[in-house]
């Protein structure tokens, strides 16, 4: 059921019930709190004793004894007979009464207030016929006897009747106009919403939706503006994922393809009937061992892609000494760097560190980021490893010297399959620095790139101390 047809229904079941519940109530109230002669009751009452009179009595004694029978039934109402000019013929108090007949008639005077006055009377009076002689017929009672309120409309006319209804009418309507003006401002409120819902697609259109209130349906709006934006930016993310994903499977066919197509073909020479000299046997079965080696590789890191994910889950910390561990990295790569005329500075602190770590990943995360200081800084002839305590953490520092990053490309370089230059046109698969991510992230820490082009690039490793 639509939202504006319950509207209506629930306005009119208010409205019924409200003028039931007033009515009701009133009625309930008159029954059982408010007892007591009304002014209606006693004009049919008097009404019906003057006409018994005419049609009853035929004598004076006859209608005396029809109006005492009367008296007894109704023992609150004191009732006196005059003759039509004045004089007193009966008074069921006294039988016949010393009070004077303009006594009797200040019983009139302020009717109808006296009707609520419980020291005064109300007085009603009546006249009728007997053998073609008129008579009054005088009924009053204590006010005590009276009902404590009793609603009074007296209407000469249509028009007056228009005019009173119309305020109630009024009454009843105001609230309904008001309730529907603002329900019909929320219903189109939600309507928008609705609709801006309906439409949502997964593409880069924007979906946001203006609204300045305060209330719960602006807190709606707010949260599905702040939820399309949030999928719209996850979907764009996924977008640029998946383009770096194609563009891997497009960089990895050709990678694979150029070092196995040289292995068939030296392979194959190697293989035919051709005299080949001991020398350039050797070096073509050097080039298949190199190639294959490159392949290799390239797959073991193909491998660490499809694992990256669950190093959260994988990972077994304990609390360890770091130094140690940096030590023995770094013993790993002097060699290397002296054969290659780098000067390769390794700067620890004397006494151990204990920091709660898992050596495996932290061991692969450290040595991603040497590699990459000896495959893209070498020509600086500088690398660093050094280790900086601080408070409550500890920060591991690789530094080369060579061509750096550019700042257009800092904030990317972080991001799954993002390769520079250099690592396109090497081995790199853009992914090194994302694991170096991964795991650091794994351990609640952080990695920080600081690059000035030409002169100095350093990747450090943000760790927690034990406590
Ligand atoms: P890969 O080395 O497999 O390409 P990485 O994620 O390790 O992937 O590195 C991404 C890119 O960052 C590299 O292609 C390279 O261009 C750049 N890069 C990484 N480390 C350095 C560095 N020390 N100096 C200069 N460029 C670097």
């Amino acid at each position: 059921m639509k939202l504006r047809l319950k509207l209506w229904i629930l306005f009119l079941a208010s409205t019924v019930t409200s003028f039931f519940v007033l009515f009701g109530f009133a009625a309930v109230i008159g029954l059982f709190f408010n007892q007591g002669y009304t002014h209606e009751s006693m004009t049919e009452l008097g009404e019906v004793i003057v006409s018994d009179l005419e049609n009853n009595a035929s004598s004076e004694d006859d209608a005396k004894a029809l109006i005492n029978n009367y008296a007894e039934d109704y023992p609150d109402i004191h009732m006196i007979w005059f003759t039509y000019d004045g004089r007193l013929i009966y008074d069921t108090k006294n039988g016949s009464t010393s009070l004077t007949f303009e006594e009797y008639m200040d019983h009139f005077l302020n009717m109808p207030q006296n009707l609520w006055l419980y020291d005064e009377h109300a007085a009603f009076l009546f006249d009728f016929e007997i053998d073609e002689t008129r008579y009054y017929l005088l009924a009053s009672l204590q006010g005590d006897a009276v009902q404590g309120s009793q609603i009074f409309i007296y209407i000469a006319d249509y028009q007056q009747l228009a005019m009173l209804v119309l305020p109630i009418i009024l009454f009843l309507v105001t609230p309904i106009i008001f309730a529907y003006v603002f329900f019909s401002r929320i219903n189109h409120r939600l309507n928008r919403l609705n609709n801006v819902m309906k439409k949502f697609k997964f593409s880069g259109e924007k979906h946001l939706i203006e609204d300045d209130s305060k209330d719960e349906i602006s807190q709606l709006t707010h949260n599905f503006n702040d939820m399309a934006q949030r999928i719209q930016k996850q979907v764009e993310e996924i977008q640029v994922i998946d383009e770096k994903r194609q563009s891997l499977i497009a960089n990895l066919s050709h990678d694979l393809r150029t070092p196995l197509t040289m292995i068939i073909g030296y392979a194959e020479t190697l293989n035919s009937e051709m005299q080949i000299d001991q020398i350039t046997r050797k070096k073509h079965l050097e080039i298949i061992l190199r190639r294959s080696t490159y392949m290799n590789n390239l797959l073991e890191k193909l491998l660490e892609v499809a694992q990256l994910d669950q190093y959260k889950t994988r990972i077994k910390k304990k609390e360890q000494n770091i130094i140690e561990l940096i030590r023995r990295i770094a013993a790993d790569y002097f060699l290397d760097f002296e054969a290659d005329g780098i000067d390769f500075v390794v700067d620890l602190p004397d006494k151990p560190i204990i920091a709660n770590f898992d050596k495996e990943l932290l061991e692969r995360a450290l040595q991603n980021l040497i590699d990459n200081a000896y495959k893209y800084g070498a020509d600086g002839k500088y690398i660093r490893l050094q280790i900086v305590q601080k408070e409550k953490m500890i920060q591991i520092n690789v530094t080369d010297h060579g061509k750096g990053i550019p700042q257009s490309k800092q904030k990317h370089i972080k991001e799954r399959f993002y390769r520079g230059e250099e690592g396109r046109s090497g081995e790199g698969l853009g992914i090194g620095l994302s694991i170096v991510e991964e795991v650091v992230n794994a351990h609640d820490g952080k990695l920080i790139l600081k690059s000035i082009p030409n002169k100095e690039t350093t990747f450090s490793v943000i760790l927690p101390l034990a406590n």
